[in-house]
């Protein structure tokens, strides 16, 4: 199956499950992960009108969006160390892995030097497991609400993985808490701005769907399975 096939499919599916828990379909953004995918594949992907490409490593990314056309929207949704958002700030649609205060603070000192707005989400670690990154539910407010002191970012929602598991079931209610933990900040943010929730991948984006995902990163299921 080539990209383009795999993208249709993929588009029924979410229609699918979009009309089971009664949503439109139409508010749901596919971000194509295109780590250890190459340019060509990728542009395969453009081709389709998808736009929003996700990396997970910085210099993958700045390595691509120079083979790329400039129309490509980038997020950069892994684990993003301090001395490599300086490459970001300024180049990426959006930062799906805001997961600590210093990075937040040194996202906004390179968003003020460069007089910008920085989109983020924050990643919430909603299973707990020690190998994920990620704020945890219940720090959660209070580091909105420290970053309301950071002008020059902006949170625009929660961002979660969940747990690799077999049975796809499994993952709702990490999703479920995610959705439930935006609604309940958004109650207490003046400006109610939590309003993407980043979560679902090629395991478990049919269970995200239905838990009110309305961005999901997907890698294997457009590209196939990945080698090495
Ligand atoms: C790799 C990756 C994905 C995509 O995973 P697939 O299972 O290939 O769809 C999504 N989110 C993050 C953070 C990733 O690193």
């Amino acid at each position: 199956m080539n990209v383009h096939e795999n993208l249709q499919h993929i588009s029924s599916r979410i229609e699918v499950a979009a009309r089971r828990s009664g949503r439109n379909p139409g508010d749901i953004r596919i971000v194509a992960v295109t780590k250890h995918v190459s340019a060509d594949r990728i542009k395969e992907v453009l081709d389709t009108g998808i736009e929003d490409l996700g990396e997970n490593r910085v210099q993958e990314m700045t390595t691509k969006a120079e083979l790329l056309p400039p129309r490509a929207r980038w997020h950069m949704i892994g684990h993003l160390q301090t001395n490599k958002v300086k490459y970001v700030v300024g180049r990426v649609e959006l930062i799906h892995s805001l997961d600590r205060w210093k990075l937040a603070r040194e996202i906004d000192r390179q968003a003020t030097e460069q007089g910008i707005i920085v989109p983020t989400l924050i990643q919430v670690n909603v299973s707990g497991e020690d190998t994920k990154f990620g704020i945890s539910a219940s720090e959660l407010m209070d580091f909105l609400a420290a970053l309301q002191d950071l002008n020059h970012i902006k949170v625009k929602g929660l961002m979660t993985i969940a747990p690799y598991v077999d049975l796809p079931e499994e993952t709702r209610p990490f999703f479920r808490e995610l959705r439930i933990l935006a609604r309940r900040c958004n109650e207490k943010l003046p400006d109610r701005s939590l309003e993407l929730l980043s979560m679902g991948m090629t395991n478990d984006f049919e269970v995200a769907v239905e838990e009110g995902a309305n961005m999901l990163r997907l890698g294997t299921a457009i590209f196939g399975a990945r080698r090495g």
